[in-house]
């Protein structure tokens, strides 16, 4: 066991150990070509080898979609993890022994530690006021009426907070502290300063995490007119509500299994859902699906299927909708993805990913929960199987009102619907199918919802225009940002690291402009003095930027531009360094000369500020012509 005397010794210590050509191998098949290897990027709709993997500088890159990094942040990117999880996880693989400030604090332990074990009594407390408490009656009579049997209740170990002030509070205060218990949310403090049961007459639903532990409690109201319906427990130091799904750990061998997962509205639809047969069904805890939620998935479903199960009505279908933004949002900012058409996902464009989305929703407008219970599970898995991919679902909604469409005008805004769902379709091919097919379905001409679509694409999402306009501004400065990042670069190539006291003095203020360089340079020249050679200095860079992935892919940059410079003496490196600095300063002078002219351009003649404006400029392009 090697113990690190700081969480950034045992980071270094875990970087050491991880070889870069080794993990990347795990995730993507890597071939030799003369000093570095090369594959598909994962991270990006790769068909051809666009990622190089160098050994000797410990880090890959793709020339395609830009993702680049150190072999860490390649396992975060791909695993989709958080930094200190991965660490902390590679600590224990290798026997690093993280100090103990960043292992979570004794007391912060103790306490979750507690709380954990306290939900976990108040769930088998429940559960036993189930079948014994003499109120239960009702909760009984209302799980029958759901067909929840003997067998399920003990399976999710549902339960029954009896109607009194303090039941619970009575059994618990004589294990745990009155704080441990009010953290964990199942005791409030009374109006008279004593301490009440938090749930009281409700069916209980325990919440429990991905690794099983139970953290929170869903309740539902019996009596006609107890409000809310559902009472959830508020998060806390073990509950987020926002990170957790209902039925993931019963559920997560089967999505993994399945490579799919399916996505319901209630607790009760996954109650009924995993014990019919259907094992890959969770559910949002209360809350709206959040990215949080997505992500947690994407690591158990490779493939990212995901369907959506929700109600049948109004309420359901815009739910779909919204469920399947924050999914193709949220996935389309994560890499290690199969690829599937295109075409499922909004907005795909080359450096986006794609997953697949489908909508279950069984005929005679049947939620879930009662469609398996009256046909079964089998016949919901049948189901899925021929399940739609949501744009046909969403169209198929669309085109379901066309019988009341039978002016031209009533035709034409059903036309603007459809154009709202095809327009995010990229491939143009697929798209033309779909005009093709909705056409001859509404009796609407087909060229004229291509041209509708056309324009409804450039107004909106082409945006040919302004995105051109902008190019033309930053290309300036785009050559201004290249040359900065040349002259960051030698001073993280080796020689640039051994003379870099001498090297830096060269350097005039404010010679770097871009605030992300800015950054990098400020870094550096922090790190600088603890580190002992140039690849330690790599190293602890990437350590920093770890959780920013703009300033890995600059650094990535910087490291692979400075290979230019690996062999050149220190004299050779300064006369580097200050042609880089003329070249700088000359686009610089340059820029501002145009500024000047553009401003110029904008007064009057006889104005005075065009006066000041000419003399200025006079004395740029003198400075410019002097220099030579
Ligand atoms: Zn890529």
């Amino acid at each position: 066991m090697v113990v690190a005397s700081s969480f950034e010794e045992a980071v270094s210590l875990i970087k050491d150990r991880l070889d870069i050509v080794d993990t990347i191998s795990q995730y993507v098949v890597l071939k030799k070509s003369g000093a570095n290897y090369w594959g598909i990027c994962p991270f990006h709709n790769d068909k051809h080898p666009s990622m190089s993997v160098s050994p000797s500088k410990g880090i890959y890159k793709c020339f395609s979609c830009g993702a680049g990094g150190d072999a860490l942040n390649f396992l975060i990117k791909i695993q989709n993890r958080e930094f200190k999880e991965v660490v902390m996880e590679l600590a224990e693989k290798y026997g690093i022994e993280l100090p103990k400030k960043f292992t979570p604090s004794d007391e912060n332990k103790t306490q979750r530690e507690s709380m954990l074990k306290a939900c976990k009594k108040a769930a088998q407390f429940y559960n036993l006021q189930l079948k014994t408490a003499k109120d239960s009656n009702k909760a009984m009579t209302y799980l029958k009426s759901r067909e929840i049997t003997a067998e399920i209740i003990d399976s999710f170990s549902l339960g029954w907070a009896p109607n009194h002030y303090d039941s619970l509070y009575n059994e618990l205060k004589k294990e745990f502290k009155d704080e441990i218990l009010e953290k964990a949310g199942l005791i409030l403090k009374s109006n008279k300063g004593g301490w009440i049961d938090r749930f009281r007459n409700r069916i209980i639903i325990p919440i429990q995490n991905e690794n099983g532990d139970y953290t929170a409690f869903g309740a539902r109201a019996v009596d006609e007119g107890q409000n809310p319906k559902y009472l959830n427990s508020s998060d806390s130091l073990i509950y987020n509500k926002s990170k957790t799904l209902f039925g993931l750990y019963t559920a997560k061998d089967a999505i993994k299994e399945n490579d799919s997962v399916i996505i319901m509205e209630g607790y009760f639809d996954v109650i009924t859902a995993q014990s019919h047969g259907v094992r890959n069904a969770v559910a949002s805890c209360g809350t709206a699906l959040t990215p949080e939620h997505v992500k947690m998935l994407s690591r158990y479903t490779k493939s990212r299927k995901i369907y959506l199960s929700f109600d049948t009505d109004t309420a359901g279908i815009t739910a779909t909708k919204r469920g399947s933004e924050v999914i193709k949002e949220t996935l389309a900012t994560l890499g290690d993805v199969k690829q599937f058409d295109e075409s499922h996902i909004s907005g795909a464009s080359d450096n986006k990913y794609a997953c697949e989305i489908r909508v279950v929703s069984p005929p005679q407008g049947k939620d879930p929960d009662e469609f398996i219970r009256t046909m079964g599970g089998e016949a919901f898995n049948e189901h899925v199987k021929s399940a739609p991919l949501l744009i046909d679902f969403l169209l198929n909604n669309v085109l379901r009102e066309r019988i009341n469409a039978k002016t031209p005008q009533e035709k034409a805004a059903l036309v603007s619907k459809v154009i709202e769902i095809l327009k995010d379709v990229n491939n143009k091919v697929i798209q033309t199918e779909y005009v093709k097919m909705i056409a001859s379905v509404m009796e609407v001409n087909e060229n004229a919802i291509l041209r509708e679509l056309k324009q409804r694409e450039n107004t909106y999402f082409g945006g040919h225009l302004p995105q051109i306009q902008k190019n033309s501004v930053t290309n300036s400065s785009q050559f201004e940002i290249k040359a900065q990042k040349n002259l960051l670069s030698v001073f993280i190539s080796d020689g640039g690291y051994r003379n870099y006291a001498n090297l830096n003095m060269l350097l005039p203020e404010n010679i770097i402009h871009d605030e992300t360089l800015i950054i990098v340079k400020n870094t550096i020249d922090k790190l600088i003095s603890t580190v002992n050679n140039v690849r330690e200095l790599i190293k602890n860079l990437y350590t920093e930027f770890i959780e920013d992935d703009n300033l890995t892919k600059i650094l990535t940059d910087l490291v692979d531009m400075s290979e230019a410079f690996s062999e050149l003496s220190s004299e050779e490196l300064e006369q580097a360094v200050r042609e880089n600095i003329y070249r700088l300063n000359r686009c610089y002078t340059e820029h501002e000369a145009e500024q000047l002219r553009q401003h110029y351009r904008q007064v009057n003649d006889d104005d005075m500020e065009a006066l000041k404006v000419q003399m200025q400029l006079r004395d740029r392009i003198k400075l410019r012509t002097g220099d030579k």
